[in-house]
């Protein structure tokens, strides 16, 4: 009987490749195994697919009920992040980088967790332990899974276990450039191709009284400000009819997440106000505000403050 190794609920990039990892691990170590994810391919998030594609793999089986299986986890080992009917299967296996969930065994298992950023670096390790090879596509899968993960090695999870199975992995895969495939990623993951104005301007929106007028204020998180190159028009424009639904200001945040900056787009009765708040120079309906990342701590307060809020 074939194991099924799962990641958690809603996975993400690690879920998906650590899935992948261990499943060729348990083949190579004479265990049988299937990669499998709680979701549906189509809609697996797009970070996760983009991955996929580049090292052509293809994306684990959709498995969302276990009931009589033989399971393995992956990054994680909480009943609630995995399928309903976790407790009528056998779960003979846990990999992860967590602090141990609630799940518990009637019999002994294989678990094994390290204190480390990304569960495909304790899979690296496993490999390396017994002496396998990694297959170039699924050791790229890996190396995405620890850049995601890591935020690129800025998290604070992130460990020199992590950067040491980067560099491991990355001679396996053939990438030399692990700052480039991050960007690709990035850009995947905060993609506006083919998403509605409409749904970009709400994706993130919310309205303030300050000092008795209307101010709306909306956020993208970018890789680069560029991705909204082609629509920026069609932005403005909505954002210009939003302003005339009884709005004294609205006011859009392009967030570019590696500048660490903001391309504020300031549509107001009141340019001059804005740019005081905020100490800068609109030019062309925007102006870069380097440093505002956070609506909430870095936007709000200085419009409070200029509008006598
Ligand atoms: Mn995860
Ligand atoms: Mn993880």
């Amino acid at each position: 009987m074939s194991v099924y190794v799962l990641g958690h609920k809603n996975p993400d990039t690690d879920s998906v490749a650590a899935a992948i990892s261990y499943a060729n691990f348990l083949k190579a170590t004479g265990t049988d195994a299937v990669a499998c994810m709680q979701i549906e391919a189509d809609k697996l998030n797009p970070e996760s697919k983009t991955v996929l594609a580049k090292f052509s793999l293809a994306a684990p089986q959709t498995m969302m009920s276990v009931k009589g299986q033989k399971v393995a986890l992956v990054d994680f080992s909480d009943y609630g992040q995995a399928p309903d009917d976790l407790k009528e299967a056998e779960l003979v296996g846990v990999v992860d980088h967590h602090k141990i969930g609630d799940i518990t065994t009637g019999s002994p298992i294989f678990f094994y967790a390290q204190p480390v950023g990304c569960t495909c670096t304790v899979l690296n390790e496993m490999y390396k332990t017994k002496n396998i090879a990694i297959p170039k596509d699924i050791a790229g899968a890996m190396l995405c899974a620890i850049l995601s993960d890591t935020v690129n090695f800025k998290s604070p999870t992130c460990t020199d276990a992590d950067k040491k199975a980067v560099a491991d992995l990355k001679a396996v895969a053939g990438v030399t450039d692990t700052d480039s495939l991050f960007m690709e990623m990035l850009r995947a993951k905060s993609s506006v191709e083919g998403i509605p104005i409409k749904d970009l301007v709400f994706r993130d929106y919310k309205d303030f009284n300050m000092g008795g007028k209307k101010v709306g204020i909306g956020q993208l998180e970018l890789a680069a400000i560029d991705q909204v190159a082609a629509i920026r028009a069609d932005l403005v424009k909505a954002l210009e009819d939003l302003k005339k639904d009884g709005r004294h200001s609205v006011l859009f945040m392009l967030t570019d997440v590696v500048k660490e900056g903001t391309d504020l787009i300031v549509v107001s009765d009141d340019v001059a106000m804005i740019e005081k708040a905020f100490g800068g120079k609109v030019n062309n309906g925007s102006m870069w505000v380097a440093g505002m990342m956070s609506r909430k701590k870095q936007t709000v307060p200085p419009l409070q403050k200029a509008f006598g809020a």
